[in-house]
């Protein structure tokens, strides 16, 4: 099998794939309160579509899929969707991003299909802080949907926490769920992805980016402070690093079972090792997160050859840029592009 590079020469060997961009939450800075008008059956890529594509783009090098939203697990028939692309030739691994709610009850039926790795999303560990954030979530699914994870075997078990400088989280006792627990909490900088939210959301803006060296340094002040250990670099061979091919550089405290990680996409942006395009719920392949390209691959899937549909991934691959300076933000929410 061939690898993929892009037209700079990295290696692309990951797709994130948003499957649907309904949500069962409204986080403030993802999603407007009333939701997002629900697309028509025929304007989403149905399961057949992102089969094939799957069966193309692992034939071209790509290893590692992860599904995201929206909340890939409202999508009904998610759990055959990992088991198809799971058993697919070439594809190594399947991973998801999700909110947890919806682990409790498909869980054990994932990981049976085939699914291995799961980031849940907790911005906070207050339950009245969390109805805030997802304006009508309650913390106890989301910490039973990590549970439930970490009881299905999926491994790692990551935590994401986008940092919003106005939302003053608990980030030290989010960081602690990584001592008792082989869970891995990862710091992510808000990012310039929905730039104008409207009055109803929370548009990005540059002062609510807390950069990821100002999130440890509060946490290992909070730390001592408690008389407890501070958060210390993980060594490449230390059995504690999660693996994985994502950009985060991990902490860990002292004696705990998982780490902390911290994601800089924009302090310390990681784009000369850039190894992943994104598919949008409607068909778009994106080269970069923090741009409004994308090109069309749902003709290609609906009438083109593999050919055609080969010849739209490499548009995509030549139109990665070099870093996201090269780029200005998006118009499109997370919940739109897949996070
Ligand atoms: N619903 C699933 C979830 O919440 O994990 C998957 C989709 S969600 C869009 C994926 C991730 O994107 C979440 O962790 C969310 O917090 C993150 N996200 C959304 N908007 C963001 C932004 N502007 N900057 C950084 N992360 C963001
Ligand atoms: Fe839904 Fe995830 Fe966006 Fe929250 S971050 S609104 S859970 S898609
Ligand atoms: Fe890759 Fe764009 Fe993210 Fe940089 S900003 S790592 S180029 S997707």
């Amino acid at each position: 099998m061939t690898a993929i590079t892009d037209g700079l020469g990295r290696g692309i060997d990951y797709l994130r794939i948003s499957i649907t961009d309904r949500c069962n939450l409204r986080c403030l800075y993802c999603m407007p309160a009333e939701g997002v008008k629900a697309k028509r059956h025929d304007e989403i890529l149905s399961f057949e579509e992102i089969e094939r594509l799957v069966g193309i783009v692992a034939q071209m090098g790509i290893k590692h899929i992860r599904l995201t939203g929206g909340e890939p697990l409202v999508r009904p028939g998610v759990v055959d969707l990992v088991r198809m692309i799971a058993h697919t030739p070439g594809v190594e691994s399947v991973a998801l991003t999700t909110n947890g709610l919806l682990l409790p009850k498909l869980g054990p039926a994932l990981a049976e299909a085939g699914l291995s790795r799961v980031n849940i999303s907790l911005d906070t560990l207050n339950p009245e802080q969390y109805q805030v954030i997802t304006r009508i979530g309650s913390v106890q699914d989301a910490l039973d949907g990590v549970e439930a994870a970490l009881a299905c075997g999926f491994d790692p078990v990551k935590i994401n926490t986008v940092v919003v400088r106005q939302l003053n989280q608990d980030l030290y006792r989010l960081a602690r769920l990584s001592i008792g627990k082989p869970l891995h909490v990862r710091f992510i900088e808000y990012m310039p992805v929905g730039v104008s939210a409207g009055p109803d959301g929370l548009g990005w803006s540059a002062e609510d980016t807390v950069p990821s060296e100002e999130v440890l340094a509060q946490i290992n002040a909070q730390a001592q402070a408690a008389g407890e250990p501070q958060l210390t670099p993980v060594r490449d061979k230390d059995p504690h690093s999660p693996t994985g091919w994502g950009p985060a550089r991990y902490y860990r405290f002292e004696g705990a079972l998982g780490t902390v990680g911290f994601i800089s996409a924009l302090s310390n942006h990681f784009c000369s090792t850039c190894n992943r395009i994104r598919l949008t719920a409607d068909g778009k392949v994106r080269p970069c997160l923090f741009s409004d390209q994308e090109f069309d691959i749902r003709t290609a899937l609906a009438t083109g050859t593999d050919q055609e549909v080969r010849a739209v991934i490499a548009e995509t691959l030549a139109a990665k840029p070099e870093s996201h300076h090269d780029r200005v933000g998006t118009e499109r929410r997370m919940s739109q592009i897949g996070g």
